[in-house]
């Protein structure tokens, strides 16, 4: 079934934006000049307190055969909701951070970098939800998607230069009303972007008529 677009955006290096999928519509997540890492909120529209919850997702997909801490078929609200909220219907990438959840902040910047007034994940997340009444206590698990990261046996990991490229994108179809919320990640002091921001691109898809 072909999909036609309904919607498309870019966002700004360094920012966040937010979109409304209806159930059934597709968001397609792509890259600009490639090499860009999106931290993503996602909520059922229809009830902001389910949110998108990594362990959940992660132990279930592992579980089910249906995913890795890399790569999900399905995501899923925190318990006691544990709807499937989006399916992976396309993925050219398929090498994310799936079971962090984590984003960048603030304190994060200044814990590690002593910057103290370096843009965040959290902060573009922040800015996102603000006309939709919710503030950056409402922002929960994080998909880290195109994050590239190399998982130890000893716990710890390493954060790589994403290796995504101009062509890549995700696609996830809403299984319910979603507000999702992307930050395209202003991280240029670590390998997250290869040490720079770039733009993200958006697309909202629906089935052909
Ligand atoms: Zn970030």
């Amino acid at each position: 079934m072909g999909l036609k677009i309904i919607a498309e955006d870019i966002i700004p290096a360094r920012h966040g934006r937010a979109y409304v999928l209806r159930k059934g519509e597709t968001l397609r997540i792509h890259q600009i000049v490639g090499g860009q890492v999106g931290d993503c909120a996602f909520f059922n529209a229809d009830n902001y307190r389910e949110t998108f919850h990594v362990g959940q997702t992660w132990a279930t997909n592992v579980i089910l055969g249906t995913g890795t801490s890399k790569t999900f078929q399905h995501f899923y609200s925190k318990p006691p909701h544990e709807n499937v909220m989006l399916t992976t219907t396309a993925d050219t990438y398929a090498n994310h951070w799936g079971n962090n959840g984590g984003r960048c902040s603030r304190k994060l910047y200044e814990r590690r970098d002593g910057l103290t007034d370096h843009r965040s994940c959290q902060e573009n997340l922040t800015e996102a939800v603000s006309p939709y009444g919710l503030t950056g206590d409402d922002i929960m698990d994080i998909f880290n998607v195109f994050m590239t990261v190399d998982l130890f046996t000893d716990g710890t990991f390493k954060i790589k230069p994403t290796a995504v490229n101009p062509d890549d994108y995700i696609d996830l179809r809403a299984e319910m009303n979603v507000l999702a919320v992307i930050s395209a990640c202003p991280a240029d002091t670590s390998q997250t972007n290869g040490g720079k921001s770039a733009p993200l691109g958006v697309k909202i898809l629906g089935a052909q008529s």
